[in-house]
């Protein structure tokens, strides 16, 4: 596939921010204040972060086993959305009920959008999915699978079909991929070059240091890099998921908790009569309730905060995944609330 006809002529004729690290023993290059203050082992205030976010690309590179030229960071993975939205624009297709992020950001940027709604399973509704690839040649694709809301993986096949048919970018959001049993589709990136692989760091311990990245070929990656801001990744975000990630013991754990809870969860929710929880890959559980609204203020009132999904999932609650005490509490408040 020819990338960069894919991309918006604006883009195409871009060249990149060029900010490359230069070693040097007097650094009088950047405009940066020559005082600091030294916090943690090597992180200087006063110098600007890494651009490239190399230690931490190679690093989740060799986890991800591809190389760190097909890795690209981002300040969450909601900024490489905005990324990818701008280097290729719209018409931008995606399922609904999804990550709302994707329709937001294409509609700020002023790309149209094509929403298709999921079938009754949650699952892709291939089918539509083909005659509007067809008919309208959207430019990106948005699949979240794990999906937020819903919580479940989509067929793989229906994926597949999807990458081969369209003649623009895939973007398969993986979020919630570390708690879910089936494979990543990093590894495809190799296969399909129109395929892109959303990771974050969010939803495994680290959301506030705002830590995401995609992998696909360096086409894209190429592309992608001309409208990502120069020192989007500070230094100390940098540093620190570079060390959490060392202790992969601490990571796989704290991911074990999740997944195990969630199946503690899951039992405890299908006892309760009124209640219809969905199936989950992911650190949250969408179930279905008779009243949706008031079954929420009223966990509120208790003090439990959970999601409401009006407007999104009509008549269905979110509820995330927390430590064994939370989530106790929530079922103990919501028994009483029912
Ligand atoms: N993708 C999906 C499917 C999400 O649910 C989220 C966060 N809620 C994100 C991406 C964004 O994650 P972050 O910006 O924290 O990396």
């Amino acid at each position: 596939m020819n990338i960069k006809k894919l991309v918006k002529p604006n883009i195409q004729s871009l060249r990149a921010y060029q900010a490359e690290e230069i070693p040097c023993s007097v650094k009088l290059d950047a405009n940066e204040s020559p005082y600091g203050r030294k916090i943690l082992k090597s992180v200087w205030t006063n110098r600007y972060p890494d651009p490239e976010a190399k230690e931490l690309r190679k690093h989740l590179a060799k986890d991800l086993k591809v190389k760190h030229e097909n890795l690209l960071h981002g300040n969450g993975s909601d900024e490489l959305i905005s990324c990818l939205i701008m280097t290729f624009g719209g018409p931008v297709l995606y399922p609904v009920p999804t990550f709302s992020m994707y329709g937001i950001i294409a509609q700020a940027l002023n790309e149209k959008t094509i929403e298709i709604p999921l079938d009754k399973n949650f699952d892709l509704d291939s089918r539509e999915f083909v005659k509007v690839i067809e008919k309208r040649n959207p430019k990106l694709i948005f699949l979240s699978s794990p999906n937020n809301p819903t919580g479940n993986c989509f067929s793989e096949e229906r994926i597949l079909k999807i990458i081969r048919q369209s003649k623009g970018i895939v973007v398969v959001d993986e979020a919630y991929q570390p708690f879910s049993e089936k494979k990543s589709f990093v590894p495809l990136i190799k296969k399909y070059d129109n395929l892109v692989v959303l990771r974050t760091l969010s939803k495994i311990g680290l959301a506030g240091l705002r830590v995401g990245f995609m992998a696909a070929g360096s086409n894209i990656i190429n592309e992608v890099n001309k409208v990502r801001l120069p020192f989007n990744l500070n230094s100390l975000s940098q540093k620190v998921a570079f060390d959490a990630l060392q202790d992969k013991k601490q990571m796989k754990s704290g991911i074990a908790s999740i997944v195990s809870e969630r199946k503690k969860l899951l039992k405890e929710l299908k006892k309760m009569s009124g209640i219809d929880p969905c199936h989950s890959d992911a650190n949250f559980i969408l179930f279905r309730v008779d009243d949706g609204d008031s079954i929420y203020g009223k966990l509120l009132e208790k003090g439990i905060l959970i999601r409401n999904m009006k407007g999104v999932a009509e008549g269905c609650l979110r509820v995330t995944i927390g430590t064994a005490r939370e989530n106790n509490a929530f079922i103990k408040s919501l028994k009483q609330v029912l």
